[in-house]
């Protein structure tokens, strides 16, 4: 492997070779996923570089793509999976099964069969489980393996209402009863670790909240600790580090962030666990899209392209804003337009009354930032066949996934 490089802390649109982006949107057709497969290896890298001593895992959830996995597999990272598709895919991608782990929120009972017999032959597998209900689920298929107490510190973060999880009952073991839990717990299986994934998308601003949620994390691990009189391996307070999705907002400087959560987690012999995806993923890869559509009106300069809410759904989703530009003609004058595309709701928009270099019929406009719950998110809605998806690496390119075809949309129908 080849030493790790300095990679910028970001990669803005700008950043993207824009002739080499044209030459893909023609060959390969729009709307297209443009992912560059090295810039998933450089932010590993920075993660892995400011935390030398824990244990990183990818949440496979950002971005499954065979690539992605594959790429970081090599690169030396562990897989985090929250469905037993990601541990399928994480396997078929090369992971070692006992190195995975899998966290189970109201797991349906195919994936609980599925992690308990894949543990049968790979007893390194670690079950994460934020219910008792869940345990018991696991106990009555024979299961007393390695778990993790998912914990609730109480506390969310992050860029919208619909990832803080750090304070949604949906998820953990609520503070104040994770030792009781874990007393319970301890007699069953081997329990192993504490657990908590609090919030998405955290920047400096959010870096206060975040550190004190998981501060409360490494807390309940003494607890657990205290209360077992066991030493446990791990804590592992998820993942949650942001990119700028705004081109004026700064990037994390993560060496600062690795010292922040390192303080905030104090005094623990475990190692320190870390579920990064977003961060790992988001800059990696855009959406070109082509422009078909050009109106104006009193009330907007309205633009359709071929992308929609159903090939990236963050900004209607999440209320989640995304850099766009004009890669055909940047250099033509920025008047505020609203762009979205072919579906029939007005949430099928992404941006609204923003300064883009005035599109016309035919042009190609890049969306960044796809690549963190992108792909991942899409969807077929109006029977849109999803598109493909290219790896880009160094100068080579291959699909990742081919473009579906209507025949794709329609294959589950019975006649
Ligand atoms: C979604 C998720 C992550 C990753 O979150 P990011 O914000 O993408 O870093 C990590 N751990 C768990 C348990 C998750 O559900």
């Amino acid at each position: 492997m080849s030493p790790p490089r300095e990679s910028p802390p970001v990669r803005r649109l700008d950043d993207w070779d824009r002739d080499r982006l044209l030459d893909l949107a023609d060959e390969f057709e729009t709307p297209l996923y443009v992912l560059d497969v090295e810039r998933v290896r450089e932010n590993y890298r920075r993660i892995a570089t400011a935390f030398p001593d824990a244990h990183v895992m990818y949440a496979a959830k950002a971005h499954t793509g065979r690539a992605v996995l594959t790429a970081l597999l090599d690169a030396g990272a562990d897989i985090e999976c929250a469905a037993r598709g990601e541990l399928q895919r994480a396997i078929d991608a090369g992971a070692d099964p006992n190195t995975l782990q899998y966290t189970a929120v109201n797991p349906p009972a195919e994936d609980l069969d599925y992690a308990v017999s894949l543990a049968a032959d790979y007893p390194g597998l670690t079950i994460t489980a934020g219910a008792m209900d869940t345990f018991d689920r696991l106990a009555s298929r024979g299961y007393d393996g390695r778990v993790a107490i998912r914990v609730n510190p109480g506390i969310g973060t992050g860029h919208h209402e619909k990832v803080a999880t750090g304070k949604d009952a949906k998820f953990g073991i609520p503070a104040n009863a994770v030792a009781e839990t874990a007393a319970d717990v301890d007699g069953r299986f081997d329990l192993v670790g504490v657990h908590g994934h609090v919030g998405s998308g955290v920047l400096q601003d959010d870096l206060d909240d975040h550190c004190r949620a998981l501060g409360t994390i490494a807390d309940l691990a003494r607890e657990v600790e205290t209360a077992t009189g066991r030493s446990l391996e791990f804590v592992d307070v998820g993942g949650g580090l942001g990119v700028p999705y705004h081109e004026e907002q700064a990037p994390l400087d993560i060496e600062h962030v690795a010292d922040r959560i390192r303080e905030a987690v104090g005094e623990f012999d475990g190692t320190l666990a870390l579920e990064p995806g977003r961060y790992v993923v988001a800059d990696a890869e855009l959406i070109l899209t082509r422009v078909n559509t050009r109106k104006e009106t009193d009330a907007a300069t309205v633009i359709g392209v071929d992308a929609s809410l159903a090939t990236l759904i963050r900004p209607a989703m999440f209320d989640a804003y995304h850099p766009i530009s004009n890669i055909t003609a940047p250099e033509r004058t920025h008047d505020p337009v609203s762009v979205g595309g072919p579906c029939c709701t007005s949430a099928d928009v992404f941006c609204t009354d923003r300064p883009v270099a005035r599109p016309e019929r035919g042009d190609i406009l890049a969306i960044g930032n796809a690549g963190a719950y992108g792909y991942e998110l899409a969807n077929q809605f109006h029977s849109q066949p999803r598109p493909a998806e290219v790896v880009v690496d160094g100068e080579e390119t291959h699909i990742g996934r081919r473009r579906e075809t209507l025949a794709d949309v329609t294959r589950l129908e019975e006649r």
